[in-house]
Order: structure tokens, then C-alpha cells, then sequence
């Protein structure tokens, strides 16, 4: 079976290579493209069965469209959001869809985490202050999580992990999903609404899939309903905040700081050294200039074992549609 695999970058490479020979799996052979999978590069597939693909291919109706006619059968996502595919259209020309759904929720855990103290205790100012031999610590005031009231939006794998870490803090944490988890109750998470999450939380997370429900879900209605000076993290998916109005709530106070792993145009820019390019997006780059802000390039997922993980769920994908066997990690379409 030949699997034309998209957006690989060195390290991507030698997991799956590494996972295919611990599988001692002999019928697969890859074909690797640093290209992203779009419409118009999908003619690199030609000749393949599968496409192995990313966060940001963009497998719209033309792309998939163009890969049915090369005959290929199977897209196998290396990510757990799908929100990057037309399942309508790969269901009409037959495509499956296997996805990796768990792979380490601990890594965008911890990540989330990680940026909530950056921005609470101003850890990036802190760094480049004391590297240019300035100890003053004007501006570098935080405040207790302990006792601190968390909101969390979807409280799947990531949101639960984030829960259980935030109140081993001795935060008080309160969600909004539309299913809510018996578990997180009995360990202390409080469920409401989302305008309840909105208005008693000192920080609010995002851990939900970006979906049409949920596509700026965090808009400038949302934002008039936060608490001033919130702090608002998001390391889901970009479009689920409404960039624009994030940033007026930012000129206005209203949002105190930001935290972003992804961003809803990054596609093109994230996982590249553009270091000596010009870039063009006015709108993340007036992100950048605000002191309250940190963006991570959609690294929160970037550990050892999430990489392993992915790496074996793939090949695992794989496998089973070479030795026909059921799908465990198949996108039901509806
Ligand atoms: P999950 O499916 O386990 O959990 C998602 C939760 O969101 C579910 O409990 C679901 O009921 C809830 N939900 C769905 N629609 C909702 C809505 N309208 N309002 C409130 N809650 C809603 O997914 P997960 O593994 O926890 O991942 C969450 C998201 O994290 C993924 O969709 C993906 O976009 C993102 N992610 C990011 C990275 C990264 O590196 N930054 C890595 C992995 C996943």
C-alpha cells in the first residue's frame, strides 16, 4: 500500500518510520512531501491508496474531489480535529477518514497550563529583563490561582486533564460542555452555562472542537459578558475566537491577557521559519504587539510521548485498512 504522507517535517518522519518498523509491518510504503495537502498539490498522491495528512492540509471538496479520481482510498489524519475536512464530501466519492483521538492529553494539558503561569507571573518578561540585567520587578505582579475561579469550555480528555491539574492547584473550576462528566463532578468540578463560565471566571480555557456551533464561539457579545481583566487561553482551534474582537477587548482592558496556540489563520504560517520573511497578516501581528499576549505556534501537542502516540495510532490506521480489519479510529460521517 502506498501512503503519500503531507505537511512531514524531519521529526514526523522518523516517529512514523519508527512506528512502521516497530509494527514489523511490511505493506506499507511511504512517500514523503513537506508540501501541505491541498487541491493543488494533491497530484503529488498519484499512484497512492492513502493520504496521511495534518492540522492544516486542507482537504476542501475540490482537494478530496481530486484525490478520489487518483484512486486513493483512505485519508489518515495525524491530529485528532477533523474540523479541516469535508466529510461530505469524502463520504459521496467513498473516502474513509481515520483520525488519531487520543493521543497524549496531558502534553496540550500541561501546554495550557504552562501558558496560564507565563502570563499570571509574566514569565516572558521576565526572562528578557533579567538577560539584560534588569532585576525590577515593576510590572511583574501576579496573582494566587489558589482559590482562583477556572472556567473551562468542553471538558473532553484535554479539558479534563487541564480540570485535574487546576484544582490540585486549589483553583475552584467551573465548565460548560454540552455532555458533562460524572467523574469531574465528584472531583469537584462545578458545571454551568456557558454565560456562566463567561462571567465568574478569572480565566477562561478553550477545549472544545471547532465545529459551525462553535466557530467564534468567543466574539465581542462573549467578550462584554467577561470579567475585566480576564485572562482567556485558547490552545484548541483558532476559530473558535473571533480575532478581531479579542483584540478590541484587548485595547479596551476588558481582556487582561491572552494566551494562543493556535490561531484561526495559521495555516501557511505556523510550523515554518519565517523568520526572514515579511509577514502579511496584519491582524496576528497586531497580536504581537501587545505586552499581555503569548502565542505558541501550535507546539501544546509537541512532547516525545504524544509524538510516539500519533505516530503508533497512524500506523495502526493504516494496518487495519491494509488487513481489512475493522476501524477503530474511522470519522463516522453523518
Ligand atoms: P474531546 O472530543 O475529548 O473533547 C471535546 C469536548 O468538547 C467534549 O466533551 C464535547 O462534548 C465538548 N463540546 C463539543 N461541542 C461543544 C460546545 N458547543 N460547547 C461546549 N463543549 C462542547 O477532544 P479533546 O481531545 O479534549 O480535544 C479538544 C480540542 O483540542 C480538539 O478538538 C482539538 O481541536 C484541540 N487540540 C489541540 C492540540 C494542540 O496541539 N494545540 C492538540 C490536540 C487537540
Amino acid at each position: 500500500m502506498i501512503v503519500t504522507a503531507f505537511s512531514i517535517k524531519g521529526y514526523d518522519k522518523t516517529f512514523l518510520e519508527a512506528a512502521t518498523s516497530k509494527a514489523h509491518v511490511k505493506g506499507i510504503q511511504w512517500r514523503w512531501h513537506e508540501e501541505p495537502l491541498r487541491a493543488e498539490t494533491s497530484r503529488l498522491a498519484s499512484g497512492s491508496d492513502a493520504v496521511c495528512c495534518f492540522v492544516n492540509d486542507s482537504l476542501d471538496s475540490s482537494c478530496i474531489e481530486a484525490l478520489a479520481d487518483l484512486g486513493v482510498k483512505l485519508i489518515c489524519l495525524r491530529c485528532a480535529g477533523y474540523n479541516h475536512v469535508d466529510l461530505r464530501a469524502s463520504k459521496k466519492r467513498n473516502l474513509l477518514v481515520v483520525r488519531v483521538p487520543k493521543y497524549s492529553p496531558h502534553a496540550v494539558a500541561e501546554h495550557t497550563v504552562g501558558l496560564m503561569l507565563m502570563l499570571n507571573r509574566h514569565l516572558h518578561k521576565a526572562y528578557n529583563r533579567i538577560r539584560e540585567g534588569n532585576f525590577s520587578l515593576h510590572g511583574l505582579m501576579g496573582f494566587d490561582l489558589y482559590k482562583q475561579t477556572v472556567g473551562l469550555i468542553g471538558t473532553g480528555q484535554i479539558g479534563a486533564c487541564v480540570a485535574k491539574i487546576l484544582l490540585g492547584f486549589g483553583c475552584r473550576v467551573i465548565a460548560h460542555d454540552i455532555t458533562e462528566n460524572a467523574s469531574l463532578v465528584d472531583e469537584g468540578v462545578t458545571y454551568t452555562t456557558l454565560s456562566g463560565v463567561l462571567k465568574q471566571s478569572k480565566i477562561i480555557s478553550l477545549h472544545c472542537p471547532l465545529s459551525d456551533a462553535t466557530h467564534h464561539l468567543i466574539n465581542s457579545a462573549s467578550v462584554s459578558e467577561m470579567q475585566n481583566g480576564v485572562m482567556l487561553i485558547n490552545t484548541s482551534r483558532g476559530a473558535l475566537i473571533d480575532t478581531k474582537a479579542i483584540i478590541d477587548g484587548l485595547k479596551q482592558g476588558t481582556v487582561g491577557s491572552l494566551g494562543l496556540d493556535v490561531y484561526e489563520e495559521e495555516a501557511g504560517l505556523f510550523f515554518e521559519d519565517k523568520s526572514s520573511s515579511i509577514i502579511q497578516d496584519d491582524t496576528f501581528m497586531r497580536l504581537l504587539t501587545f505586552p499581555n499576549v503569548v502565542v505558541t505556534g501550535h507546539q501544546a501537542y509537541f512532547t516525545r510521548e504524544a509524538m510516539e502516540a500519533i505516530a503508533s495510532q497512524t500506523v495502526r490506521n493504516l494496518c487495519n485498512f491494509l488487513e481489512q480489519k475493522p476501524l477503530e479510529a474511522l470519522v463516522q460521517i453523518r
